[in-house]
């Protein structure tokens, strides 16, 4: 019998479909999709909520949300996102909690490797988000969006209106749009999932030495190192990680967001390293702010 360490769902609305994860002691056991409109339905994914506790090897003790802000979602305002996870709460009987992506990721990336001081996690993904860690717990969650922390004051313009923002440098989106300015093909694939093909394609290219896509790598690379070193002086954190949909991304933005870091934070520069490119780490790390 697995009934021994506690059991959660998990529910991650994105655009146009919503993934429910069932997590026990740190480790997704069960998963089920649902294809929507632009906000999903209580009643039926309080239904999915019910299948998934029906096939769990034990007593469900909650569910729990993670909101993702892109434009491009119907739950942009968290207060609908809450909204919505507490009618599906409500209708399987479960207690609720939800974080933002970032955060989430950051308390999955913890539980799956604690660190010796506070950690940073960046996940670098059609949007860039991210949180911070200190001992086990997501610092201000609903507050620290990182991905629209400032680099530069006068940087580049971002979707959100400011300057200078990681997720104009270093998003997948961002990477996309650039990509025109120097007649690059990134163009997306599909509407859905845009970037698959892009950032391998990108790190293909960089390997291939096509000059131009340097500027990009460098510049988001910059924008990343920046973003730990303010994370560094701010809350002492001393190591991030970086959590790409391919690994090999980050490969190519690792150099220039290492040099950066170092030059400004010196022999006090957090280490950089890859966070799990699997999707676990969202789902355990939410589960863990359930009540
Ligand atoms: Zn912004």
């Amino acid at each position: 019998m697995t009934d021994a360490q506690p059991l959660h769902v998990a529910i991650d609305v994105r655009a146009g479909r919503t993934v429910l994860a069932t997590v026990q002691g740190g480790r997704v056991i069960d998963m089920r999709r649902r294809e929507h409109g632009a906000q999903p339905d209580a009643t039926q994914l309080a239904d999915d909520v019910a299948v998934l506790v029906d096939r769990a090897p034990g007593v469900v003790r909650g569910l729990a949300g993670i909101w993702r802000h892109g434009q491009r979602l119907g739950m942009a305002d968290p207060a609908d996102f809450g909204a919505l996870v507490a009618a599906v709460g409500q209708q399987a009987a479960l207690p609720t909690s939800w974080l933002p992506y970032g955060a989430a990721l950051a308390v999955g990336e913890w539980q799956r490797v604690p660190c010796q001081g506070p950690l940073g996690v960046f996940a670098l993904d059609v949007g860039m988000a991210g949180g911070v860690v200190i001992a086990g717990q997501a610092f201000a969650p609903l507050r620290l969006d990182l991905g629209h922390l400032s680099v530069d004051v006068n940087g580049l313009k971002c979707a959100c209106g400011g300057r200078g923002c990681l997720h104009a440098y270093a998003s997948e989106t961002a990477l996309q749009e650039l990509s025109r300015d120097f007649e690059m093909s990134l163009e997306q694939p599909s509407a859905i999932d845009r970037q698959t093909i892009m950032s391998a394609h990108l790190a293909e290219m960089q390997r291939a030495g096509i000059g131009p896509t340097h500027v990009l790598t460098d510049r988001a690379g910059w924008a990343i190192g920046v973003a730990a070193s303010r994370l560094q002086e701010a809350f002492g954190v001393v190591e991030v990680r970086v959590r790409t949909r391919h690994p090999e991304l980050w490969q190519v933005l690792a150099p220039s967001a290492e040099a950066a870091v170092r030059q400004i934070c010196g022999p006090r520069a957090p280490r950089f390293t890859p966070a799990d490119p699997r999707e676990d780490g969202f789902f355990v790390g939410a589960v863990a702010a359930v009540p």
